[in-house]
């Protein structure tokens, strides 16, 4: 049992380090918790802010994870708008950029990620956008506002999950919108070229512009104000405001200099923790987008930046904090919606990790399921427009299921059937 008298420190005002307070009183752990954030909001949820927060159709006030009467109710020590600057492991203590030194018991990092930036010439220019924050989304809101009023020109870098979701908001504002992407697909790093058509076209209708196979090289302007988009083909395009969306990066900073083991960058990078979300100090644990977990289904460290990975693991850290046994070895899982298409997907199976793709349904009216199979062994399956298949999906998954894959595309045959 721990202590009554003990201290536990969690970094990071996010979806993982909220949840694990509230995991750590719901366990009953009556010492202190204090919640440390660099953002002046509470902590709150971040796939509204390019979905339906953007799109003005969700209050502010629904994206928080908790109610802000919650933390002093949970007894919870809220220390918002402040940054950890240093861990000091030896003495066992935060340092804050006020200078305020706080000791702990028991550290949880959950420091998240942050935006790529684009490190190309124009990047200081006015119209140049990144989305991760509540004030991000406030900003964007009213630039898509005013493109949309004025016929104006988005460039967004990057054919990932919110690069496209962007796109899709920013074609309900009535923007025009051009989307710059390396690959010959939309998000090819997740779902390789097969499905990666599907979103093309899906865009493509609602008159979004794809140029594939290039990358932005540059962003003129004037006066300060952007004026279009260079690619390293050489074309120009017309542009007034520009997004990069070209993936997160795990905020390491602390982890690292305090001298815990860090994950290959190559491989996403992130803290490296055992299957309880341990780091390599025993006193340290790390969750949500920052951490980088072995997960035994899949033979190889993963670090998932979804918000069901925040949602869960906050919690495990939190139960393996208070002593219990914890082995976090969920599915990975996220969700998207971009326009009347809605998706779920889980597992992992990038490209070169499968050799067979079987899709259940009609993809062409968007109502499907697809799997990834390595040697007919289900890796990861996305349903579209088509629900309450998650939990079987993942069943498929967690079971290593190797079901026929003429009935994997029969949507006459249950799927629970195939569990076997
Ligand atoms: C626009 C957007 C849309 C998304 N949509 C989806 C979606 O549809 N589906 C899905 O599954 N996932 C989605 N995600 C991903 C999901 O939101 C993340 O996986 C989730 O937010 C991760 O939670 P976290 O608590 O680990 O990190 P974060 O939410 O990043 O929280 C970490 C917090 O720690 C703070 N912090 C960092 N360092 C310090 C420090 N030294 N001192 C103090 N505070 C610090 C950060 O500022 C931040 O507030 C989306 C993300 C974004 C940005």
């Amino acid at each position: 049992m721990v202590d009554a008298d003990q201290t536990f420190v969690i970094v990071g005002g996010g979806l993982a380090g909220a949840k694990a307070a509230e995991t750590l009183r719901s366990e009953g752990f009556t010492g202190r918790v204090i919640l440390i954030g660099d953002e002046r909001d509470h902590p709150y949820e971040r796939p509204p802010l390019s979905k339906g927060y953007l799109l003005g159709k969700e209050e502010r006030d629904t994206v928080f994870v908790h109610e802000p009467a919650w933390y002093a109710q949970a007894d919870v020590e809220l220390h918002l708008g402040q940054t950890v600057v240093s861990v000091d492991r030896a003495a066992k203590a935060v340092h804050l950029g006020d200078r305020a030194v706080i000791h702990y018991d028991k550290l949880l990092l959950a420091t998240g990620a942050e935006p790529r930036r684009l490190d190309v010439p124009g990047t200081g220019l006015v119209g140049v956008h990144h989305l991760r924050r509540l004030a991000h989304a406030d900003r964007l809101r009213q630039v898509l506002t005013g493109l949309g009023r004025d016929n104006g020109h988005l460039v967004i870098a990057g054919a990932g999950w919110i690069g496209l979701e962007v796109a899709a908001a920013a074609r309900t504002y009535g923007a025009e919108v051009t989307v710059v992407e390396p690959e010959t697909t939309p998000l090819h790093a997740v779902l390789g070229p097969e499905l990666g058509q599907m979103f093309t076209d899906l865009h493509a209708e609602h008159g979004v512009r794809f140029h594939f196979g290039a990358t932005l090289t540059e962003i003129t302007g004037q006066d300060g104000m952007v004026l279009a988009a260079r690619t390293d083909d050489g074309e120009e395009h017309p542009a007034h405001d520009v997004l990069a969306a070209i993936g997160a990066a795990p905020r390491t900073g602390l982890a690292e200099s305090a001298g815990l083991e860090i994950a290959d960058r190559a491989h996403g990078g992130g803290v490296v923790v055992d299957g309880s979300l341990r780091t390599s100090d025993p006193d340290i644990y790390a969750a949500g987008d920052v951490a980088a977990v072995h997960h035994p289904l899949y033979g190889t460290r993963l670090r998932v930046e979804h918000w069901a990975n925040a949602l869960n693991g906050g919690p495990a850290a939190a139960r393996a904090m208070l002593g219990q046994d914890v082995a976090y070895d969920r599915v990975p899982y996220f969700f998207s919606d971009q326009y009347d298409v809605g998706l779920e997907y889980s597992g992992w199976a990038p490209p070169g990790s499968y050799d067979q793709v079987v899709v259940r349904g009609d993809a062409g009216k968007r109502e499907f399921v697809a799997f990834w199979l390595s040697e007919g062994r289900v890796l990861a399956g996305m349903n579209v427009n088509v629900w309450d298949v998650t939990d079987t999906i993942q069943k498929l998954i967690r079971t290593g299921a190797r079901p026929p894959a003429e009935s994997l595309s029969d949507p006459s045959v249950p799927l629970e059937s195939l569990l076997g």
